[in-house]
């Protein structure tokens, strides 16, 4: 009887769309991350939250877009 070992894989998921992140959708390696913590009227840190995102290269190339045009102040939600 012959024995073929197969090397464990490790498959990671778009937080996005949920597609399996294979070499030829993930060639950017797209990950997000996005932190803060919030303070009470007396400075005092009361909570914060920490999100990573690992994307797909479609779903970066979108999030990205709508980062860099918010920031650069072509769809501020403040001026709304
Ligand atoms: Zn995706």
């Amino acid at each position: 009887m012959a024995k073929k070992e197969i090397p464990a894989q490790t498959v990671w998921t778009c937080d996005c769309c949920a597609n399996e992140l294979i070499g030829k959708n993930w060639r950017y390696r797209g990950k997000v991350e996005t932190a803060n913590d919030v303070h009470d009227l007396y400075g005092h840190a009361v909570a914060g939250e920490n999100h990573r995102y690992d994307l797909c290269d479609t779903c970066f190339t979108a999030v990205n877009k709508a980062i860099v045009e918010t920031i650069k102040g072509k769809e501020t939600p403040c001026s709304i």
